[in-house]
């Protein structure tokens, strides 16, 4: 078995080198500031050691891997009864596409599409004030990560929120067939600030752990969900995590995973690692473009495609 922490900081070298690294989102205008020679890597294996690597210790935009996060706590809220609301199918369009929406009665397709997730940030925020919903999320990523200096980028989330027409738009049109209930304005404000939560690689990575262990935190002994509901974000992860790039993502790397337009990517080896990764410059579909690169190197290297190899 190769040596993880040799494995891991050759990656990073590796992806350090290269030039190829797509482009950084600027429709969030907040998010054209990062650098885009960034890369980050932390991998914590079953006995909660971490292996990391370039820059996995600097904060950035998780964005829609909050999604995995608000999955969760919305699923311990409403149990089953989320798939009322939202689809559990690969969407096979853009992150923020709305066409999907017209023909299945305003039902997103699963919730890792910007509809999807809205949806799922109203479930959380019914019976709760905005403020009330924010602080739920955030402390549950904070308890996960094991880390209460975990915080929102205000100025991303005031970037999105005043640009944010398309996402607007989607929340508008699930309103209107009753998908969402709350006020629109409440829902976009909360669903903006947990997009626009900072972490590092090592607190995602951390974060993520109960996935990887059948929905126990190794490192607490801590039931975060049980071992089925595991299971079945992990599969829709697999299924959905990467837009239009899901079976890209499947077929290269072999990981359940989650994208985020700021360069992150959570990924989970499971019984074995919780991983994320982060470099700015998206490919096509939205998605790290260096972060795929690295975890198909890495599961390459270390075996551990959930498909053999
Ligand atoms: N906050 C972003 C949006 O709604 C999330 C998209 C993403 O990370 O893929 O556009």
């Amino acid at each position: 078995m190769p040596n993880l922490d040799d494995v891991v900081r050759e990656i990073a070298d590796e992806m350090r080198q290269r030039t190829d690294r797509g482009a950084v989102a600027s429709y969030i205008p907040e998010l054209a500031r990062v650098d885009p020679g960034a890369f980050g890597l932390a991998v914590i294996d079953a006995d909660g050691r971490a292996a990391v690597g370039g820059d996995a210790d600097v904060p950035f935009s998780i964005q829609s891997i909050s999604k995995v996060f608000t999955l969760t706590l919305a699923l311990g809220m409403v149990g089953d009864r989320l798939w009322r609301r939202v689809g559990r199918e690969p969407s096979g369009s853009p992150f923020n596409s709305i066409v999907q929406l017209e023909r299945e009665s305003g039902v997103p397709r699963n919730p890792f599409i910007n509809a999807g997730a809205i949806a799922v940030t109203d479930l959380i925020l019914s019976r709760h004030q905005p403020r009330e919903a924010l602080g739920e999320i955030l402390r549950f990523m904070q308890f996960l990560a094991q880390d209460s200096s975990i915080v929102i980028d205000e100025a991303v989330a005031a970037s999105e929120q005043r640009t944010g027409f398309r996402n607007a738009a989607l929340a508008n049109y699930m309103r209107s067939f009753g998908v969402i209930d709350g006020p629109v304005e409440y829902t976009l404000g909360v669903y903006y600030h947990h997009c626009a939560i900072a972490m590092t690689c090592r607190q995602l990575a951390t974060a993520g752990r109960f996935l990887a262990h059948s929905g126990r935190d190794p490192s607490t002994g801590h039931l975060v969900v049980q071992a089925e509901r595991a299971k079945r974000i992990n599969a829709v992860m697999l299924t959905c995590g990467h837009y239009d790039g899901s079976g890209e993502f499947a077929y290269r790397v072999g990981l359940p995973g989650k994208s985020g337009v700021g360069g992150g990517i959570l990924a989970v080896a499971p019984g074995r690692a919780s991983i994320a990764v982060w470099s700015p410059g998206l490919d096509a579909a939205g998605n790290s473009h260096l972060g795929r690169i690295a975890l198909e190197a890495l599961t390459r290297r270390m075996g551990w495609s959930i498909f053999g190899g």
